[in-house]
């Protein structure tokens, strides 16, 4: 894949007391958590989705179903990584990353910069290249009730560059000619 490729991913779950609130990998105390298979952190979600979706390699459901145990609770983080290391085998990495969670509650800004950081590791991209940001639904709908978030992701993915060694096993188009 020689040229920049955009995605876009959305995830959303519905609040659980029962369980710890996870977003962008980072724990956020005192607020009911997010139902779902795994940790139901729908920021690694939905940038799982951006980078699958930019890369045209389908969707999260196709690459970690939830019928399988072992995604049971699974930390997503790890299953970002997972995409990020699909698109790098397609010799794609990330240019940048903008993301929006629409909730309610907690307010995202505070942790914003963790969230970042912790995306940056996964990523293998500078902070500078991530942008993670908070809004309310004004009250309306069910994210307006507090019933569970949504989230946002787009994402641009440009040729890693440091492919030479890959061509070979690619389409048979020579490195050179490209
Ligand atoms: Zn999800």
């Amino acid at each position: 894949m020689g040229s920049m490729r955009i995605g876009f991913g959305y995830d959303s779950h519905r609040f659980d007391e029962a369980r710890p609130l996870v977003l962008g990998g980072v724990r956020i105390p005192d607020h009911p958590g997010l139902l779902g298979h795994s940790d139901g952190d729908a920021i690694a979600h939905a940038v799982t989705d951006a980078l699958l979706g930019a890369a045209a390699l389908g969707d999260i459901g196709r690459h970690f179903p939830p019928s399988e145990p072992q995604w049971k609770d699974a930390d997503s983080m790890e299953l970002l990584a997972r995409a990020v290391q699909l698109i790098r085998e397609s010799d794609l990495r990330v240019c940048n990353l903008d993301v929006t969670i629409i909730t309610e509650q907690p307010k995202i800004a505070p942790r914003a910069c963790e969230m970042v950081a912790r995306l940056s590791e996964v990523l293998g991209t500078a902070p500078e290249g991530i942008s993670v940001k908070g809004k309310t639904n004004e009250g309306m709908g069910w994210i307006g009730a507090g019933e569970g978030l949504a989230v946002h992701a787009v994402v641009l993915l440009e040729p890693s560059g440091d492919d030479e060694d890959r061509w070979s096993d690619g389409d048979g188009i020579s490195s050179t000619a490209l």
